[in-house]
């Protein structure tokens, strides 16, 4: 029998385990077995996947680099990358942004029930609130000076900084672009190696990706709030999910247009990526497979891979951006603010920067919210009206933020050359001929 494609069985996981949990909820212990016995499965598949990020950055960005050999390559590939992440971001605001003009799901809402939302949702709001006013806190120059970490094992540690890593992988990859090759080869070999079981790793880990998917998917099934506000959000949400779409419309075109490979191809190679960003919110927890995915299915070199994707994943959320210009216009017409053109232009710089701020873990996306509301003048307390859905609509902003990354990197290949073939890894590459 042919085996079913990774991501049919990724599909199919999340379906069992959502048709699993309904079912489950009939029992009046349904819940807690889930919460008890299935979800630390899920738990398990995210710190898998995230045991690898931090590892998997270093040696293929160390790697990329070096592999590089000279630094005008990099500055090159460099600025083209970050250069049409910023467009493909402003695409996404703009996007965002004229869907809830044309929709206005906002003004559904009466001040009665805006009243209500908040306050039901006051004692949840507060914690994030304050997350989000630190945020808010730091100096013009407080982003540069995170990017440098003081202790690379203090950035790698828990809840890993991955710009900082970033930043040390490349100093590092650039010192041994530098030094004499004879002394940076074993050095070299050491970090070819240790990608390639990294890349090992991550096969393995994805055998377990439909079964992690379906506990995932079971627990949070059983643990949505509910709650019968939630047809006033409905507008709201449907809002975000099509401009969401819109965008991935975009990236399928401007692959087409840019490097000649038609959507099928695409959506064939990302898919499996996509789901597991739908999955599990968080584009760093998906990074193992989206460069995998582009690589050996898309036909991206690893030079170019290893180098636009982390950075993109850190950096590139184009579905969050599109998100948080949607919610802020969104909690505007909800308290009957009317925001003028420049105010929506506002919106524009600031989204754009707030996505890039934004951690690529569940939920960061909405912590960051809150510099776009200041900077337009929208009341903050208006974060509550949304908190409901929250969880879903970062699920959908993830799968554009991972698609985003992959179409550019695609985009960046092509341009100096180093978009080929998918091929899949043949470890018998690697043995000794004859
Ligand atoms: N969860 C998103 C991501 O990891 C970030 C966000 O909250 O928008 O890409």
């Amino acid at each position: 029998m042919k085996k079913l494609a990774l991501h049919w069985q990724i599909l199919l996981g999340m379906a069992a385990g959502v048709l699993f949990a309904l079912l489950m909820t009939n029992f009046s212990w349904g819940s807690e077995f889930i919460s008890d016995w299935i979800k630390p499965f899920g738990n398990i598949f995210i710190n898998a996947l995230k045991l690898i990020a931090v590892p998997l950055i270093l040696a293929s960005l160390i790697k990329g680099i070096s592999d590089l050999k000279d630094i005008s390559k990099l500055s090159k590939m460099g600025t083209r990358t970050i250069l049409i992440y910023i467009v493909t971001t402003v695409i996404a605001v703009s996007i965002g942004l004229g869907m809830v003009n044309l929709i206005k799901p906002g003004s559904t809402i009466t001040e009665e029930t805006r009243n209500e939302l908040i306050a039901s949702y006051e004692g949840d709001a507060s914690t994030r609130i304050a997350d989000a006013e630190r945020q808010k806190e730091a100096g013009p120059l407080q982003a540069l000076e995170d990017l440098v970490p003081s202790n690379i094992f203090a950035a790698a540690g828990d809840n890993a900084n991955m710009l900082q890593v970033i930043f040390f992988a490349i100093f590092f990859g650039i010192g041994l672009i530098l030094i004499p090759e004879e002394t940076a080869k074993p050095v070299k070999s050491f970090f070819d190696g240790f990608n390639e079981v990294i890349l090992k790793l991550i096969d393995l880990i994805m055998l377990a990706a439909p079964y992690g998917v379906f506990a995932l998917l079971a627990a949070l099934v059983v643990e949505s709030p509910s709650t019968d506000l939630f047809a006033a959000l409905a507008m709201y949400a449907v809002t975000v999910i099509i401009g969401l779409l819109l965008m991935i419309g975009v990236y399928l075109l401007i692959v087409w247009i840019f490097t000649g490979r038609n959507p099928a191809f695409f959506e064939n190679g990302i898919a499996p990526a996509q789901l597991l960003g739908f999955s599990t919110s968080s584009s760093a927890a998906t990074l193992p497979v989206t460069m995998e995915r582009v690589e050996e299915h898309l036909g991206v070199h690893e030079e170019v891979t290893s180098f636009v994707l982390p950075i993109g994943a850190t950096i590139n959320m184009d579905g969050t951006s599109l998100y948080q210009a949607v919610a802020a216009v969104f909690i505007a017409q909800a308290f009957g603010m009317d925001l003028s053109f420049g105010a929506q232009l506002g919106i524009i710089a600031t989204a754009t920067l707030a996505s890039i701020g934004s951690a690529a873990v569940p939920g960061a996306g909405m912590v960051m919210l809150v510099i776009v509301l200041a900077q337009a003048g929208i009341p903050e307390a208006g974060l509550a009206l949304i908190f409901a859905v929250d969880r879903p609509l970062d699920m959908c902003r993830t799968t554009v933020n991972i698609t985003g990354d992959a179409a550019v990197s695609m985009i960046v290949a092509k341009s100096i050359d180093k978009l080929g073939e998918p091929h899949a890894r043949n470890w018998n590459d690697n043995l000794p001929k004859g």
